[in-house]
């Protein structure tokens, strides 16, 4: 389903909201302040409780939503409407106790009791807001990289029970929604089909596909002084639907590893036989990937990405890679090779000793066609191509840049400048892809 449909019924939905509130409240709106407050804090209640919605359904890994957006841009939106919904969420009790304190002639504190102990569920609505807020802080904390990533995720768990106090006070008090048989059904449904489709795409999907597939850790195998592979293989491994460049979540069923779920892309062409990942050591969990024993059965959430060669139109391609962002490219490059694409590759490295796959790229080249060029960052005496990827680069190595699609991997800095090179170079957008290591 192409993009167009999701904005649609996006906008539709929001259609529907302010329909229903402005046939309701709509008719409270009075040159008083007192009056308009509570009108736009009943607004500001459902625009929160639909944008929370919104929260789960981006992230409740639906394929048919990934693979017109792809995950990490979900996760983009994600984190865009988390931020405008809380502020809703904020100004919905704000304004409501403003405006009846006005009203009854009241403090703010007297107005605010009064709905705390004398209106149902009021008191699980505080509650809502305040495991809202406890996410909220977690995720600002995490973006400042002040707080670890685990104890984000299980912070960031809590949201369930907040989605579900709020829930329950919106069907208790929710005045719109008391008000029409047919606006409250509407929003009894929306919450069945953003929790149905994340409960079967985010927890029955990979159980299903652990029984169907039984993936195990078939083997591991260092690359370089940093990075390893680990070789997967499972049942029925020809009707797992993956593509080169796109990745998987993936939980490992050992002593160390089980309570964490982390990404890793497809790093060989997906031939029905195994699978294979390659993982650098950048923190504490892909740091001790090596003691991964043979056998240890894997949960496998995915595959993910929009990040491979399905809408590739063109013949020719400029792969761009920059240290473990060689993952999906080293997979795209071998896919495209085989299939007659003229394929350049551009792979910078800080020293030679970080370079994956040299030799298995050097054979794929040799077979298949496609040329390799390694870039070296910080070692004087490489005798190759030294710096980094920039303009004059790309046009002496990738002359007929501009009539090749763009495939982009590294890490975040790298590809920001890149980006921002390839902007420069006239290279339209439509031309270019990426994918970023973060969710
Ligand atoms: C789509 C995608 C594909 C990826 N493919 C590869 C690959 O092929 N090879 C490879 O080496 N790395 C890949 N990564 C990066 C890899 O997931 C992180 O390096 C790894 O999760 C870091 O975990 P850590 O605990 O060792 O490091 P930490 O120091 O805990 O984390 C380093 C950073 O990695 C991110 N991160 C940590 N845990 C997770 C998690 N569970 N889920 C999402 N992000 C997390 C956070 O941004 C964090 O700041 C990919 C990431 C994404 C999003």
């Amino acid at each position: 389903m192409k993009k167009i449909f999701w904005h649609t019924l996006l906008w539709l939905n929001w259609g529907i909201i302010f329909w229903f509130w402005w046939t309701n409240s709509g008719k409270l709106i009075s040159p008083n302040l007192a009056d308009m407050a509570i009108v736009f804090g009943r607004l500001a209640g459902l625009v929160a409780a639909y944008m929370i919605l919104l929260q789960f359904f981006f992230m409740g890994r639906l394929p048919f939503l990934e693979r017109v957006f792809g995950l990490d841009k979900l996760a983009k939106i994600h984190k865009k409407n988390g931020k405008w919904g809380f502020y809703f969420l904020i100004l919905h009790p704000i304004l409501l106790v403003w405006g009846y304190s006005r009203l009854a002639k009241i403090s703010l504190v007297d107005q605010f009791l009064d709905f705390f102990f004398n209106y149902p569920h009021v008191y699980l609505a505080v509650i809502g807001l305040i495991l809202f807020i406890i996410v909220v802080i977690s995720s600002i904390k995490i973006s400042r990289s002040r707080l670890r990533y685990e104890w984000w995720y299980f912070v960031h768990l809590i949201a369930y029970l907040a989605v579900f106090t709020s829930f329950w006070h919106q069907i208790r008090v929710g005045t719109d929604l008391l008000s029409s048989q047919i606006f409250y059904w509407y929003w009894i449904w929306l919450y069945l089909f953003v929790f149905a489709n994340h409960l079967i795409f985010r927890f029955v999907r990979p159980i299903y596909n652990f029984f169907r597939h039984q993936f195990y850790v078939i083997d591991v195998v260092r690359e370089t002084y940093q990075a390893v592979s680990i070789y997967i293989g499972g049942k029925n491994l020809d009707r797992f639907q993956i593509h080169p460049g796109q990745f998987m979540i993936f939980r490992f069923l050992a002593k160390k590893f089980w309570w964490q779920a982390h990404p890793f892309s497809l790093s060989i062409l997906p031939e029905g036989k195994q699978l294979r990942i390659t993982v650098k050591a950048l923190g504490d969990f892909t740091a001790q990937i090596s003691d991964l024993k043979i056998g240890t059965r894997i949960l496998i959430d995915g595959p993910y990405g929009v990040f491979t060669d399905l809408f590739c139109v063109s013949p020719k391609v400029l792969l761009l890679a920059g240290g473990i962002g060689i993952t999906p490219i080293r997979s795209l490059f071998e896919q495209m090779v085989k299939k007659g694409r003229d394929v350049s590759l551009l792979y910078l490295n800080k020293t030679q000793k970080d370079i994956v796959f040299k030799d298995e790229l050097e054979i794929i080249a040799q077979h298949y066609g496609g040329r390799v060029k390694h870039i070296i960052s910080e070692e004087p005496d490489f005798s190759g191509e030294k710096g980094r990827i920039d303009q004059e680069k790309i046009q002496r190595l990738a002359p007929d840049y501009l009539s090749r699609e763009i495939y982009l991997c590294g890490p975040i800095p790298m590809m920001d400048a890149t980006l921002k090179i390839l902007q420069e170079l006239g290279i339209p957008r439509r031309q270019i892809r990426y994918e970023k290591f973060e969710l």
